[in-house]
C-alpha cells in the first residue's frame, strides 16, 4: 500500500461540526464588528519576516522561537504571519488610511501559525478574529474596545472575566526595566540561558519566562510604577468602566509576549478552558505605526482565539437543512440513471433560482451516482436523512410518470409527467412534495 499522509503536527482538518461551529463564530463576530463599524480586511498568509521582527519583536518568543519563517528562490526572507496586527498595521500604512483622517476600524479572520509545543487549546495553525482600530488617542477607544470584547463574548454566551493592566508610557517602561534589570542581575547566575539574552536585549520579556527556576525570581519582581499622567489616565478608564457596567480586575503581571504595547493591555479569560484559560487578549500599540514607517497614530486591538472559543461555545445546532439532501433521484437501469441526472438538473436549477438572497438556505438536490439496486440506494438517502426520494426506471420512463416517496413517513405517490417538458416536471415534483406535506397534516 502507497505511504499515507497524516496533517502536520498541531495542525488539524476542520470539518463537519467544528467547521459549522467556526461558521457560527465567524458569523456572530461579523454582525457584531459591523455594527461597531469595523470592516474587513484579508491580508496575506505571509509576510516579510522583518515586518515580525520589528513589530512583534525579535526578542520574543513568538518571533525568535515560533516564527515558521522561509526563503524564496530570491533568497527573500518572509515568515506566515504568527498573529494578525503586524499585517494589519503594514496595510493600514501601504494603503494610506491615514489620509482620510479620523478612525479606521479594521476586523480580519483566518489562520496564524506558531511552532509552539502543540497541547491542549493551542494548535501550530490557529484561528483568530481580531480587530484594530487607528486615529483614537483617549479612554473612549478603550472603552469601546473592552466593551466591544465582552459584548462577543457574551453573544456567543461565554461565560467570561476580564483582566486588565496598564504598561505606562515610554518614560515608565524605562524606569521599569531599570528596575527589573536591578532585580534580575542580582539573581543572573540562576536565569535561564533565554532570561541571561533578555536581561541584555529586553528585559520586560524576563517576565514572559516559563521556566519554573526564573518563574521564582518573577514572582519577587518589583511591579511596574506608574508616572503621574499614566496612573490618572488608567484610574480614569477604571472609573469609567464601573460608570459603563464592566467588571474587571487589575492584573499586575499582565504584559502580553509582544513587544508593540503601551498603554492599556488586558486579556479574557473563562474558566472552562483549563490551563490555556485566555481566550481574547488585546491592548493599546500608539508607537507601532510610526515605527513602521507611518505617521503618528495611536491604535488598539485585540484578538480572539476561535479554536478556544469554538470549544466554549455551545450553540443550540439544530441541524441545520442544507445539512440533508431535500430531493434524492434514484435512477435504475441505464436509461433511468441519465434520466435521474437531468431530472436533478432541472430541480436544481429551479432551486437556484428560488433561492433569491444569500441569506435564504438553499435546498440540497442529491442525485444517486452510482449503480447499485433500489434497495441500496434507499438506504443511501436514509443515510443522509434525505426528505423526499424521486424514482425513475424503465417502467416510469415508459409510462411517463414518477415515484416520489416521503423519507420520513413512508408515503409513496405515483406522478404522472411530461418527461420532455422541464417547467411542468418541476410543476408536478414541486405539487406532489406539497400534497404530501398536506397529507402528512
Ligand atoms: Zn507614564
Ligand atoms: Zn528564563
Amino acid at each position: 500500500m502507497a505511504e499515507r499522509f497524516n496533517c502536520p503536527r498541531g495542525t488539524r482538518d476542520l470539518f463537519d461540526c467544528d467547521v459549522s461551529v467556526f461558521q457560527d463564530i465567524e458569523t456572530i463576530c461579523r454582525s457584531v464588528f459591523l455594527h461597531y463599524g469595523y470592516q474587513e480586511i484579508r491580508t496575506p498568509i505571509f509576510e516579510s519576516r522583518e515586518l515580525f521582527e520589528r513589530s512583534v519583536g525579535g526578542e520574543t518568543d513568538i518571533v525568535s522561537k515560533e516564527l515558521y519563517g522561509f526563503e524564496d528562490s530570491k533568497r527573500k526572507r518572509f515568515a506566515l504571519r504568527p498573529e494578525g496586527t503586524a499585517g494589519a498595521v503594514r496595510a493600514y500604512i501601504e494603503r494610506n488610511m491615514a489620509a482620510k483622517g479620523g478612525v479606521t476600524k479594521l476586523f480580519y479572520i483566518g489562520p496564524m501559525f506558531r511552532h509552539e509545543r502543540p497541547q491542549e487549546g493551542r494548535y501550530r495553525e490557529f484561528w483568530q478574529i481580531g480587530c484594530e482600530l487607528f486615529g483614537a488617542k483617549g479612554i473612549a477607544a478603550e472603552v469601546e474596545m473592552l466593551d466591544l470584547s465582552m459584548k462577543l463574548l457574551e453573544r456567543f454566551s461565554i461565560q467570561a472575566s476580564l483582566k486588565i493592566n496598564h504598561l505606562g508610557c515610554a518614560e515608565c517602561r524605562e524606569k521599569f526595566k531599570a528596575d527589573l534589570v536591578k532585580h534580575f542581575s542580582a539573581e543572573k547566575e540562576k536565569l535561564c540561558d533565554n532570561c541571561k539574552t533578555r536581561l541584555v536585549k529586553n528585559p520586560l520579556r524576563l517576565l514572559d519566562c516559563k521556566s519554573p527556576i526564573c518563574g521564582e525570581i518573577i514572582a519577587t519582581a518589583p511591579p511596574m510604577i506608574l508616572c503621574s499622567a499614566c496612573s490618572d489616565n488608567f484610574e480614569r478608564l477604571q472609573k469609567l468602566l464601573t460608570e459603563f457596567g464592566l467588571d474587571y480586575e487589575i492584573d499586575k503581571r499582565l504584559v502580553r509576549g509582544l513587544d508593540y504595547y503601551t498603554g492599556l493591555v488586558f486579556e479574557v479569560t473563562s474558566k472552562g478552558l483549563g490551563a490555556q484559560d485566555a481566550v481574547l487578549g488585546g491592548g493599546r500599540y500608539d508607537n507601532l505605526v510610526k515605527e513602521l514607517g507611518g505617521s503618528d497614530v495611536p491604535a488598539i486591538g485585540f484578538a480572539l482565539g476561535m479554536d478556544r472559543a469554538a470549544k466554549l461555545v455551545k450553540f443550540e445546532k439544530e441541524k441545520s437543512s442544507s445539512a440533508r439532501p431535500f430531493i434524492y433521484f434514484i435512477g435504475i437501469g441505464a436509461r433511468g440513471e441519465t434520466e435521474a441526472i437531468r431530472l436533478t438538473g432541472i430541480m436544481r436549477r429551479y432551486y437556484f433560482e428560488q433561492t433569491h438572497s444569500m441569506s435564504t438556505r438553499p435546498e440540497w438536490i442529491e442525485s444517486s451516482l452510482n449503480t447499485k439496486s433500489l434497495k441500496a440506494h434507499l438506504r443511501d438517502a436514509d443515510r443522509l436523512e434525505s426528505s423526499y426520494v424521486v424514482i425513475v426506471g424503465e417502467d416510469e420512463i415508459a409510462k411517463e410518470s414518477l415515484i416520489i416517496r416521503e423519507m420520513a413517513g413512508g408515503n409513496q405517490i405515483d406522478v404522472p409527467t411530461n418527461l420532455s417538458d422541464s417547467s411542468k416536471i418541476v410543476f408536478d415534483i414541486t405539487s406532489a412534495i406539497r400534497r404530501l406535506i398536506e397529507d402528512r397534516r
